[in-house]
């Protein structure tokens, strides 16, 4: 693991090249950059590309020069999680050792049907905080004959965390309840010391078998290996941290600190024409807004 000998704290900012960076993008890396410039920390430039299909090389370069153009400056070597599967895959094999994750090879309309033959309508059916309905765990407990058969079948599957199991181990590895410590907000209005509740995801995917990782593992294990001790993000990632944060319990990965900032509202762009929300920084930038122009825009002047 990378520490940072220095004593300084690490922030980093974590796009996703799969569209072009918007006012949001813009708010949440400059509160990085300023943040990191307030506690005298580095700032680290994360490319988030694990999923190669919808990825763009393009979209990249537009990371690197809107990021530019807000003036904003970022480590090299930037480290592009594309190239560290292994990384992940090791960590996904450690999960598998403890016998806390496994495949499921249900589809969503599987998964939907299963809900349905439950008799409980589907918006009835409680879902995770990202909407997305708790997994009815079909392939939960499938016979180990069966699920050779299909593994042999060459069918493609989803590796589950053991949401139940995990939490158990990692509240005995904790040696007590699993906590962050957040030094901005939930969009609840909490701060300071926040309970975890992952339970609220069940039993969530966290790798394919094409893809040996997911969003959740490779964070997890990215946050740690560059030696990241302040996490800045949106408020829309907050539950995500509870995953995150029983991933480390379970890796034996050290525990950053997390501040999650609100998000860039609609009324944000009043002054702009209505659309300058969804308009992306290059399109801005050729209607000829300035850097400036933006942190009034997203209130960080
Ligand atoms: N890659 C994620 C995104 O673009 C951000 C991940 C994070 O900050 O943890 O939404």
């Amino acid at each position: 693991m990378q520490d940072d000998m220095s004593g300084r704290e690490v922030l980093r900012f974590a796009p996703s090249p799969n569209g072009w960076l918007h006012l949001g993008h813009a708010y949440s890396a400059l509160f990085a950059f300023d943040m990191a410039r307030r506690l005298g920390g580095r700032l680290l430039l994360r490319i988030e590309d694990i999923d190669i299909g919808r990825c763009r090389e393009e979209y990249l370069e537009g990371i690197y020069e809107d990021l530019a153009w807000l003036g904003i400056e970022w480590e090299t070597p930037v480290r592009r999680q594309s190239e560290h599967f292994t990384d992940y895959e090791a960590a996904l094999r450690k999960l598998r050792s403890m016998g806390l994750v496994y495949p499921c090879f249900a589809t969503r309309k599987e998964i939907n049907d299963a809900i349905l033959a439950s008799g409980i309508p589907l918006q009835a059916w409680p879902s995770d905080p990202d909407g997305a309905p708790l997994y009815p765990g079909i392939c939960k407990n499938m016979p180990k004959a069966r699920l050779n058969e299909l593994m042999w079948e060459g069918r493609s599957y989803a590796w589950r965390l053991d949401m139940e199991k995990a939490v158990r181990e990692a509240v005995r590895i904790n040696g007590g309840p699993i906590t962050f410590h957040e030094d901005g907000e939930s969009p609840r209005g909490d701060t300071g010391l926040i309970s975890i509740e992952p339970e609220l995801f069940g039993d969530v995917v966290i790798a394919r078998k094409d893809v040996p990782t997911s969003y959740h593992l490779a964070v997890t294990v990215d946050d740690a290996l560059q030696g990241v001790t302040l996490v800045t993000r949106g408020q829309d990632l907050f539950s995500a941290t509870y995953i995150h944060r029983i991933l480390q319990v379970l890796l034996g990965l050290p525990a950053p600190r997390y501040h999650h900032h609100g998000l860039i509202r609609d009324d944000t762009g009043r002054r702009l024409s209505k659309s300058a929300k969804d308009m992306g920084l290059k399109e801005l930038r050729a209607e000829g807004i300035t850097p400036a122009d933006i942190r009034r825009m997203v209130r960080l002047d």
